[in-house]
């Protein structure tokens, strides 16, 4: 009998958690799970503990600590709680890890696997947003291998010659163009939370729809596509595909274009990275060329989604700008969540941030990490500013 495959999956009460473990927990006989995480959701991560009886479960906020302990009982499963379990979890022997938390929380833990040596599907884009040349240097180092999990870079991953990497005239990145493709702006100033999380093709966390709805998600992207591929910002195009068929592009000196396909359904890349270097069965539709019919193109528009634009500028000015963007970003992301700022006030909030903070180099994990703080700080005060103005206005003051 084969060995059974250990894994890991960071951020397992999540969308891309979810459709790692329907995966796993289809073929018990293949897999055994060696750590859990989850930030809130203790009903969640209990009900996966039970599920899959892994070694070790974490709840990042340590105050929910006692509530999972109790609805877990007795059990073999070991339970941590708060940042240092997290990496922990990551630290923990497994042959195949998930890096699905979402933002730059997850960076700490991720490197902890990658730096293990494990074999690292990534779907959290914001830690290589934040630390991408120092993730793919330790990557290097540890022999870790990271395999692409979101969509478009697994694509990437899957028609990309290495041998001929001479050959490589671009990458093509799709993007649907989300729920406001074609929106005007105006109309785009009035939007609320619950139109932006419902995306036309995907079921996506929260945070990564409102991305997708302001191409953010696009923008972070090229950056993620610059470190895991090592192709130069200009030789990364985006192109508007409404259908989502096409997952992403490689185009080669002699004009062939090799394109990935399926339907939109995470499964699929999650699947390609859990059975690498074979394949494995995926549950997902199957397309039906002739039900497509169409798949159409379209240039991006960078005036109404300028959150694209200033990705491209930040990975062209390197240093801290990348991770003064994702961290402008998750703040912005997360006040729009909560009703208290507009939809285009997020890219607005953005800009700020960016051109508000020197530039500094990133020599090492904590310069990463505090270009974070920065970025979040600096947003936070622009917001809190600008409420104070309100209601001084508000107050005729
Ligand atoms: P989600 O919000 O559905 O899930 C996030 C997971 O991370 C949850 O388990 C949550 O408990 C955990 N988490 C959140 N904040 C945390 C924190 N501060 N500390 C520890 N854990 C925390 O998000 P998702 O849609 O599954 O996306 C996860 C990542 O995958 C994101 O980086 C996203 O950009 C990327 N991704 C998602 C999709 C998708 O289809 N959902 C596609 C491509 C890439
Ligand atoms: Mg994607």
């Amino acid at each position: 009998m084969t060995q059974k495959k250990t894994v890991t999956v960071l951020g397992s009460t999540g969308s891309i958690g979810g459709s790692t473990l329907d995966l796993v927990g289809r073929s018990p006989e293949k897999y055994r799970v060696v750590a859990l995480t989850a930030r809130r959701d203790v009903a969640g991560l209990a009900g996966q503990i039970e599920k899959f009886a892994p070694e070790f479960a974490v709840i990042a906020d340590a105050s929910l600590y006692k509530e999972l302990k109790s609805r877990i009982g007795h059990s073999a499963t070991e339970l941590a709680a708060g940042p240092e379990a997290l990496v922990e979890a990551g630290r923990r022997q497994s042959d195949w890890v998930m890096a699905a938390i979402v933002g730059a929380a997850g960076l700490a833990p991720t490197m902890a696997a990658v730096q293990r040596g494990a074999s690292v599907a990534l779907a959290n884009k914001e830690c290589l947003v934040c630390a991408g040349d120092l993730m793919m240097q330790a990557a290097r180092a540890a022999g870790a291998k990271i395999l692409p999990a979101d969509s478009e870079h697994n694509a990437i991953f899957q028609v990309l010659e290495e041998r001929n990497r001479d050959g490589l005239e671009k990458i093509i990145l799709t993007a649907s163009g989300g729920p406001f493709r074609d929106w005007p702006t105006d109309r785009m100033a009035a939007v609320t939370p619950a139109q932006a999380v419902d995306h036309p093709n995907w079921d996506m966390g929260a945070k990564i729809s409102v991305d997708s709805a302001t191409m953010m998600n696009k923008g972070l992207e090229i950056i993620e596509a610059y470190h895991l591929f090592a192709v130069p910002e200009d030789r990364i195009d985006v192109v508007v595909h409404p259908q989502s068929i096409i997952h992403s592009m490689v185009q080669y000196a002699d004009g062939s274009v090799l394109a990935q396909m399926g339907s939109p359904d995470m499964r699929v890349p999650i699947a390609h990275t859990l059975g690498w270097p074979d394949r494995i069965h995926a549950p997902a539709k199957r397309l039906d060329f002739t039900d497509i019919a169409a798949l159409t193109f379209e240039a991006p528009d960078e005036n109404r989604f300028p959150a694209l634009r200033l990705a491209r500028n930040a990975l062209m000015a390197g240093g801290n700008a990348p991770p003064l963007l994702n961290a402008a970003n998750e703040i912005a992301v997360a006040r729009f969540l909560e009703g208290q700022i507009g939809f285009l006030d997020i890219a607005a909030l953005v800009d700020r941030v960016l051109t508000a903070t020197p530039a500094s180099a990133i020599g090492s994990l904590d310069d990463a990490v505090a270009a974070d703080a920065e970025g979040r700080a600096r947003a936070l005060d622009f917001l809190d500013a600008g409420a104070s103005a309100r209601i001084a206005a508000a107050q005729g003051c």
